[in-house]
């Protein structure tokens, strides 16, 4: 993923060569408790969660005792903790290597155990490093509504040579929540309103040092599993049943503090960022504003509604380092996303059914 300065959001749509920080204010109010009208939807669920001391709202009259199974996901932070340690152990997993192909194993039978559909797509992307095979996984749970949203992450890490670079926030923090909310999902085992895709990327990352280095307008040095999976959609008719795509990129720091990107579709990152409001993640969820091209774009090229839950800037110390390892994250940050995600669902799903 790559910064951008906030005069060039404008072209964002088209371009893909700009690399420079933004931090500014927000400038917009939240719009004050517009949920709160519609009434029993989307029960902002925090009765699960010892790692949250502070949420609100925790007053279902009917109250299952809290042995009991609930139909309500409930995200572990130290599960999605265990899937990153487990990439990192498998070292640096850049696109096309055999170490990318025993991650890829790994999130499947993960997927596969927790009883969702998986399916992936291998195709050979030309790349500045020459042609490499890539592959993008899909978990399904199927849902009322053919209607579809997707929640995402890449899985690949940069390719360094000079240094040994394994991603722990970088691929591995949102690969390890991705893993953990599609299993919180399908444990449910109530179906949800819409099918939901939860989709691994491969080869978000440049293979050139920086992201624009090597790439042309219309063959871009990076997001080649996201710009595929667009590319497919559309080949298959199916853009139309994608109507929202929520995208997870270093969200496991232990100083957590994700600003709200500023190409993401403002309705989509107000819903988030209320929810995590409400369920006391006010600090993490931050109000500072940064542009990030990601593997959102090219979705929002296809005018589908993107958000992106990135924190680049507060992490450029480690980002792109040796430093990027498994004691810069945390199994609270990742169950702070992990909860407020799951929680935002039901309301995304409210606000496009009610279009
Ligand atoms: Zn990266």
């Amino acid at each position: 993923m790559n910064i951008m300065l906030p005069f060039q959001t404008a072209t964002a749509r088209r371009a893909f060569n700009f690399k420079s920080l933004s931090l500014t204010p927000a400038l917009l109010l939240l719009l004050p408790f517009f949920y709160a009208a519609c009434t029993g939807n989307a029960p902002v669920n925090n009765a699960q969660s010892n790692a949250q001391g502070n949420a609100q709202g925790n007053a279902s009259s009917s109250a299952a005792p809290a042995a009991t199974t609930t139909a309500r996901p409930v995200f572990n932070g130290q599960r999605a903790f265990e899937h990153v340690r487990k990439m990192v152990e498998i070292g640096p997993r850049p696109a096309g290597s055999a170490e990318l192909a025993r991650t890829r194993e790994y999130i499947t039978g993960e997927l596969q155990t927790a009883g969702l559909k998986v399916s992936s797509d291998k195709f050979t992307a030309q790349t500045p490093a020459g042609a490499r095979e890539m592959v993008n996984v899909t978990a399904e749970l199927s849902g009322e509504s053919a209607d579809v949203i997707i929640v995402s992450s890449h899985y690949d890490t940069k390719p360094f040579k000079a240094f040994r670079f394994v991603g722990a926030n970088d691929g591995g923090s949102s690969t390890g929540a991705l893993i953990e909310i599609a299993r919180a999902l399908a444990a449910s085992g109530s179906k949800p309103r819409f099918t939901y895709w939860f989709v691994f990327f491969d080869g978000e990352e440049a293979f050139c040092q920086s992201w624009s280095q090597c790439g042309t307008p219309n063959a871009p040095d990076n997001t080649y599993g996201s710009r595929r999976y667009v590319a497919q959609l559309a080949e298959r008719g199916e853009t139309k049943r994608v109507h929202a795509m929520i995208l997870l990129d270093m969200v496991g720091y232990t100083e957590l503090a994700i600003p709200r990107e500023t190409l993401s579709t403002p309705w989509l990152v107000d819903i988030i960022w209320e929810t995590a409001r409400e369920l006391g993640y006010g600090a993490q969820f931050t109000d500072e504003e940064e542009s990030v091209e990601d593997d959102h774009i090219p979705f929002l090229q296809a005018e589908i509604p993107v958000v992106d839950l990135i924190q680049l800037g507060g992490y450029s110390q480690y980002w792109h380092t040796a430093e990027d390892t498994l004691d810069k994250i945390s199994p609270r940050s990742l169950q702070i996303v992990g909860e407020t995600i799951i929680a935002s669902l039901p309301r995304i799903e409210q606000r496009l059914a009610g279009r």
